[in-house]
């Protein structure tokens, strides 16, 4: 299957920049499109084939459940049965935008396989001009992961999406490199305080601010999944991944250490390091970019330097334990 890539301006909704798109999705198909946060690789959410090819084009785990894309709160509450007073005021506070609500799936709409048989189902309103004109057009649900190969870092560019999907979907719709460059929120509304299951844009005070206390799923750090997409390897580049205090004196004797037993060493970090062998700048947008980088390098090793001050609102911190699978270098 060849790929194709239309470039679409952001700001012009032109039927026949859609068409294609649309069509695709409601022929059973599958199409990467931008968001705020990241690329997403979308089916129709109520077409179980149509998801089976997402989880085939990723290498995604079954066990792993998708996102659900909507274009407004209406759409949303149609598809979900007991919403909370506490959900309708977030959906008032925060859509469109990366938050994405853990809610009790109504019987029978969604796909199994998008909910992975859980009687629960993520949704959010993306606020991003081209996801949303395509949710309009279609008039169908979108299930919607991020569209890299499972385990690799977040798609920020078209580029992104076509290195990890070519010849795998038809489509990319590229709209620029995407804003956010984390993925969204993740807050479970079933349980009461509900439950940040993973850490994004959307910050805990901002969301405490609309509804009061909420909690941090205790396994943010740990091992037991609440969140079955918790215990995957996520964002990892070919070489490993260790994180190191952003401190010059350590990360410099870091350096010396790697490029002392011959290996060569890529830094990820805020502050420069001209001695490293490669060097990549970290901030929520360049994340991903960079780790993707380092596997067009032949580093052997990749240090990410983190700040000392951090708490679980921390999505950055959150997301390099992840792709340094919690390793610390020593
Ligand atoms: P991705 O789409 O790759 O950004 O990942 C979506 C994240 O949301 C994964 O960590 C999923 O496990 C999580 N998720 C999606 N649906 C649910 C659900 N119904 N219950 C709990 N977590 C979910
Ligand atoms: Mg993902």
């Amino acid at each position: 299957m060849s790929t194709e890539v239309i470039l679409v301006d952001k700001n012009v909704n032109k039927e026949e920049t859609y068409a294609q798109a649309v069509g695709i999705i409601r022929s059973g198909g599958i199409v990467a499109f931008p968001t705020e946060t990241v690329y997403g690789l979308g089916a129709d959410a109520t077409n179980a084939e149509a998801v089976g090819k997402i989880f085939e084009a990723k290498g995604r785990p079954a066990d792993n459940p998708l996102i659900v894309h909507v274009d407004s709160k209406e759409a949303a509450i149609n598809y979900v049965d007991d919403v909370s007073d506490k959900a309708l005021k977030l959906m008032d506070a925060f859509w469109p935008g990366a938050l994405t609500l853990i809610m009790k799936s109504k019987p029978r709409i969604f796909a199994q396989n998008v909910t992975a048989d859980l009687e629960t189902v993520g949704i959010r309103v993306p606020n991003h001009p081209v996801a949303l004109n395509l949710l309009k057009r279609v008039q169908l649900p979108i299930a919607a992961p991020s569209a890299n190969t499972s385990g690799k870092p977040s798609p920020t560019l078209a580029e992104h999406v076509y290195h990890d999907m070519e010849q795998k979907i038809p489509l990319i719709l590229d709209g620029g490199p995407t804003k956010i460059g984390i993925e969204s929120t993740v807050l479970d509304m079933t349980s009461e305080p509900p439950v940040i299951l993973r850490p994004g844009n959307v910050t805990k005070e901002q969301i405490e601010n609309v509804i009061g206390t909420i909690r941090f799923s205790a396994d943010l750090h740990g091992n037991v999944p609440k969140s079955p997409g918790m215990k995957y390897t996520h964002y990892a580049p070919e070489a490993p991944v260790y994180l190191i205090e952003d401190d010059s004196k350590l990360i410099r004797k870091a350096i010396e250490h790697v490029q002392g037993k011959g290996k060569k060493v890529a830094v990820l970090s805020s502050t420069e390091y001209p001695e490293a062998d490669f060097h990549f700048p970290l901030s929520p947008e360049t994340l991903y970019s960079s780790l993707r980088k380092c596997d067009m390098t032949d580093a052997d090793l990749i240090l990410t330097g983190v700040p000392s001050e951090r708490d679980d609102n921390d999505f950055m911190m959150n997301r390099l334990e992840k792709a340094a699978d919690h390793k610390w270098f020593s």
